[in-house]
């Protein structure tokens, strides 16, 4: 059978290919811009995002950002019950991609896109070659590939299929650029004096982020120890509602000189009450990874001006996993990671 991605791919450095770097993350750099060359809603994209409107909200350290970003709306609003995602075409498929758009490979398995709707610069999806269901034990290996070959130029980000991933048909995970999230760069030095430390080992530190706003569990060390630990964390989740496929979930993972760097956001609800209110009190939110830390989309002016410090800190508690429930999470974990 022919290669559906056969025609799709294009090679970093070929006559007529991308420019090629001297790491990945060079590569991809120049390779959006390459792209955006070619593909005009890319670059009219790329060109909006860098006049979006920002301001800060008083929730966590760093604050969290808000941003009004129109061009997320297919994306926000996206429907993702089970028969509406079968009655579209896959958007991540490489017969339903748009004419202009192409990929680089990664590793034998997946495939880098650039995303047509970026919410902050640099935002890439890497997509499995096979179209197989969104699932974070899929995912976990190929985020975590994502983030120890990006180094810190790249944060990469994991949607469960009901936390917001708008594709949760085709296994994916997305990349931002590095150092920019607000729960990010609050834990790239490792736990504040205020943080609860899960575990401390020569070669994985794991803590819960405190002060935030909402839950965040965080993990540092070597890759494999960061791998079996999320794997922990995700299975000791998932004991608190044994019926659900997956435990509600968004992922970080960023590359650090020593190993890699995860954020685990536990989550209770896709979407908050407000999302689903007809009236007045409508707020266009539907958070993801890019939400949790700290970069909060809004698709209409409206949301934009009425996402203020209380709002947003009442979306984050809506959708986030209780603080009884977190607590229990943390005790089960310290004991699993320490026995471990
Ligand atoms: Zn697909």
């Amino acid at each position: 059978m022919s290669d559906p991605w056969a025609g799709r791919l294009v090679i970093p450095g070929a006559p007529d290919g991308p420019p090629a770097g001297t790491t990945l993350a060079e590569t991809l750099e120049g390779f959006l811009g390459w792209q955006a060359a070619r593909w005009p809603r890319l670059a009219r994209a790329r060109d909006a995002l860098a006049g979006v409107r920002v301001w800060e909200v008083p929730v966590g350290r760093p604050a969290c950002r808000v941003q009004w970003n129109p061009d997320r709306t297919l994306s926000t609003t996206a429907r993702v019950d089970p028969a509406s995602v079968a009655a579209r075409p896959c958007f991540l498929c490489p017969g339903a991609l748009p004419e202009e758009e192409r990929g680089l490979a990664f590793g034998a398995d997946a495939v880098i896109l650039a995303n047509p709707a970026p919410i902050l610069p640099d935002h890439l999806v890497f997509v499995a070659r096979a179209h197989v269901p969104q699932a974070v034990g899929a995912a976990l290996p190929l985020l975590l590939a994502v983030a120890a070959t990006l180094g810190g130029r790249f944060s990469a980000f994991y949607n469960g299929p009901r936390c917001g991933a708008s594709a949760p048909d085709h296994l994916h995970v997305q990349a931002v650029r590095g150092g920019v999230l607000p729960a990010e760069r609050a834990a790239v030095d490792g736990p504040g004096p205020d943080d609860r430390l899960l575990v401390v080992r020569p070669d994985l530190t794991a803590w819960s982020l405190q002060g935030q706003g909402r839950p965040a569990l965080a993990f540092q060390g070597r890759a494999d120890r960061v791998a079996s630990a999320l794997g922990v964390a995700v299975e000791t989740l998932g004991q608190l509602r044994p019926d659900a496929p997956e435990p509600l979930l968004n992922l970080l993972a960023v590359g650090r000189p020593q190993g890699v760097l995860a954020l685990l956001f536990p989550r209770a609800a896709h979407r908050p009450a407000c999302f689903f209110d007809e009236g007045p009190a409508r707020l266009t939110v539907s958070p993801g990874a890019l939400d949790m830390a700290g970069e909060i989309v809004a698709v209409r002016e409206e949301d934009f001006q009425a996402l203020d410090g209380s709002r947003v800190a009442s979306i984050f508690s809506e959708v986030s996993l209780d603080p009884g429930r977190v607590r229990a999470l943390e005790d089960a974990l310290a004991r699993r990671l320490y026995d471990g």
